[in-house]
């Protein structure tokens, strides 16, 4: 039976470790900061924000909220943005996906101040992230890195399949275990005979979309699977890209959905808020 990675239970960690960070930047008369903007009212997308909202203010980072009519133009998003990168007391910039279709999210994303970028997602972040050097990452590919590490799963040497070419898992990731010295292979919707690749993977991730379409036959004896997907089956159950029931009898360790990736995701994104708010106080961050 394969060992349960616990994002859960490591993000209930790491924020008990974030919480004392914050006492000390606070006793330095540093607040560490969130702006969260969201545009319209998409419930998905307020689910989130309200979680986000929830984990900082036990963290102790402070945050501000921006909402703003789903008819929101892009000129008036750039502006909101433009006041967020010159505010000092704000550190972290996080503007919640998807964007109503009148505004283009690569657009928002390039004005964001990459120092300020908590999410990653700024190209200058993503092209220091492929050259080895990241300054921000974001925050699913971290959480997974984390979690592996908590666990002591090494990456050096194995042979990862990564499921899912997105900017915010697939790519990312790819670029954080090759510099972590694995041997990453990113299949996608194109990909021929996913499953033969699959079944040769020391290390699996997930990061599809679609309910419980890997089962144990798309896995090797021992592997390790990370489950990114969130999807609703036909009984209106939260599931993950991997049948768990199946899968656990064969691979060595499974993140769980719920309580794997997810809560490493927003666990991350505080941790990147915190970094961003020392890095202001040695003078090296954005102020
Ligand atoms: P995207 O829709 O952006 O990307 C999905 C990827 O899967 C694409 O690269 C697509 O290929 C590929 N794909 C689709 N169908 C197949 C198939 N049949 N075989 C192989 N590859 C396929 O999704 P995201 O990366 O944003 O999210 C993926 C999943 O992870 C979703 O369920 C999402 O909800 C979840 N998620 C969870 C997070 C968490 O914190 N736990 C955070 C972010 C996402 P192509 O590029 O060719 O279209």
């Amino acid at each position: 039976m394969a060992v349960k990675l616990d994002g859960k239970k490591l993000s209930q960690k790491i924020a008990v470790q974030l919480q004392q960070d914050v006492e000390k930047l606070k006793f330095l008369g540093v607040t560490p900061k969130l702006a969260v903007v969201l545009v319209g009212d998409d419930p998905a997308s307020q689910v989130y924000v309200r979680n986000k909202r929830r984990m900082a203010q036990k963290i102790g980072i402070e945050t501000s909220d921006l909402t703003l009519p789903a008819a929101t133009s892009e000129a008036e998003l750039l502006q909101t943005i433009a006041k967020l990168n010159q505010d000092s007391t704000v550190h972290g910039i996080l503007v919640q996906l998807p964007l109503p279709p009148q505004i283009n999210e690569e657009t928002i994303i390039q004005a964001i101040n990459p120092l300020k970028d908590v999410d990653g997602f700024h190209p200058y972040n993503m092209g220091k992230l492929f050259m080895g050097d990241p300054y921000a990452i974001p925050c699913t590919p971290n959480g997974i890195m984390q979690l592996l590490s908590e666990y002591r799963i090494s990456l050096t040497g194995k042979k990862v399949v990564i499921v899912g070419r997105s900017k915010i898992v697939g790519r990312p990731l790819a670029a954080l275990m090759i510099n972590h010295n694995a041997t990453v292979t990113v299949a996608h919707s194109y990909t021929k005979n996913l499953f033969e690749l699959t079944r040769r993977a020391d290390i699996l991730v997930a990061a599809v979309g679609r309910a419980e379409m890997f089962t144990q036959t798309a896995i090797k004896s021992g592997a390790v699977v990370v489950d990114v997907g969130i999807n609703r089956n036909d009984a209106g159950k939260l599931v993950g890209d991997v049948d768990q029931m199946k899968v656990a009898d064969v691979a060595s360790y499974l993140t769980p959905v719920p309580g794997g990736v997810g809560p490493m995701t927003i666990a991350m994104l505080m941790k990147q808020t915190v970094k961003f708010a020392e890095r202001s106080v040695k003078g090296i961050g954005n102020d």
